[in-house]
């Protein structure tokens, strides 16, 4: 780096100090923020939720269990509010390294919180693993939302049935029920969040609504595309990774990634026959792409195989996937 660049880089530093300085003096002094927890089992929601709250999608969804694999962060910034929502992958019974990593992401989340929301669906009655979430919350000395989600999927009388069940599970100062697909409910869990935050500062300057890079957040989008096609055991063992990310003159985007699988029969199964399927999945990720990221994208897929890549410590460091050290 030369001199004057370092200088230039100190006055871009300087102003947006004196920029958030100023937008911290206009907040209303009872301005409020914290971090919520957002925990539960697998496939009950909880991305749905967030990117609803948030307005824009931040975290991708699919009806297959465990999509999400790290904490991503979700903010949603108000005049009188910020809400820093923390998407944990669901906790599950673990059958190899990476799924016992996304349960510690999932219940280490909780002592750091602010607020912990539970999220339950409305669908089924509570388990033994409800239970176990609902016990390690219970060591958690701050406000416990209880959400219950999917409402618009049962009857009035097993929805009241579901609530009974629910709050037996502990002691909760907020309960809701709520539709996070169809929106019903949803501002009132806003409401009753930010009534439990303590008072704050904003943690995050307004417009940001995650802590993700944008290359990570392309690999999803290309994972979530996969996982609508592919069934059974090839979802788990896909892993995805942004090659390059590159603006191009005429105003494209370039975008060049690999899809790992642990075997070469599921790389067969990811190319399909002709390479059709790799077709169908990178032009519904090409499409979903440059929907978020509103601007025309060239999507390039090659597939690889790791063997054995979610127990190898290796592997999984290299993706991310690894627990902080304490
Ligand atoms: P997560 O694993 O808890 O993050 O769950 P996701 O947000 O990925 O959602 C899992 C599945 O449940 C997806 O197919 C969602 O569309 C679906 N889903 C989420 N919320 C609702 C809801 O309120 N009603 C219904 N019927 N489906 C929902
Ligand atoms: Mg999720």
């Amino acid at each position: 780096m030369t001199q004057s660049d370092s200088d230039a880089l100190d006055l871009n530093a300087l102003f947006e100090e004196l920029q958030s300085q100023q937008a911290e003096a206009a907040l209303p002094e009872d301005h409020r923020s914290g971090f919520v927890a957002v925990v539960g089992q697998p496939n009950v929601g909880k991305s749905t939720l967030i990117n609803r709250l948030i307005g824009q999608k931040i975290a991708i969804i699919s009806p297959k269990p465990q999509t999400t694999r790290r904490r991503i962060l979700g903010i949603l910034t108000r005049e009188d509010a910020q809400v820093i929502f923390v998407d944990t992958p669901g906790v599950h019974e673990p059958l190899h390294r990476l799924g016992e990593y996304m349960n510690e992401m999932a219940l280490t989340a909780i002592p750091d919180a602010d607020v912990v929301l539970f999220l339950v669906q409305a669908g089924t009655a509570p388990d033994d693993l409800d239970r176990q979430i609902a016990s390690k919350i219970a060591h958690f000395e701050g406000p416990k939302v209880l959400v219950i989600n999917k409402i618009d999927v049962v009857e009035q009388d097993v929805a009241s049935a579901r609530y009974t069940a629910y709050q037996a599970l502990g002691k909760w100062d907020e309960m809701l029920l709520i539709s996070a697909t169809e929106g019903h409910g949803v501002e009132g869990v806003l409401d009753a969040l930010i009534k439990h935050l303590p008072q704050g500062p904003r943690y995050y300057p307004e417009g940001q609504v995650t802590d993700q890079h944008e290359r990570d957040f392309g690999a999803e989008v290309i994972r979530e595309a996969a996982l609508g096609y592919l069934e059974q055991e090839v979802p788990h063992a896909l892993n995805v990774e942004v090659d390059e990310w590159k603006e191009r003159e005429n105003g494209m985007l370039y975008i060049s990634a690999t899809l790992y699988v642990e075997r070469d029969s599921q790389k067969g199964i990811v190319i399909g026959e002709g390479g059709k399927m790799l077709k169908r999945i990178s032009s519904q990720a090409r499409r979903e792409l440059e929907r978020i990221l509103e601007q025309k994208v060239y999507l390039e897929l090659w597939v690889k195989v790791r063997e054995k890549w979610r127990s190898s410590e290796n592997w999984l460091g290299r993706w991310g996937y690894k627990p902080p050290k304490e």
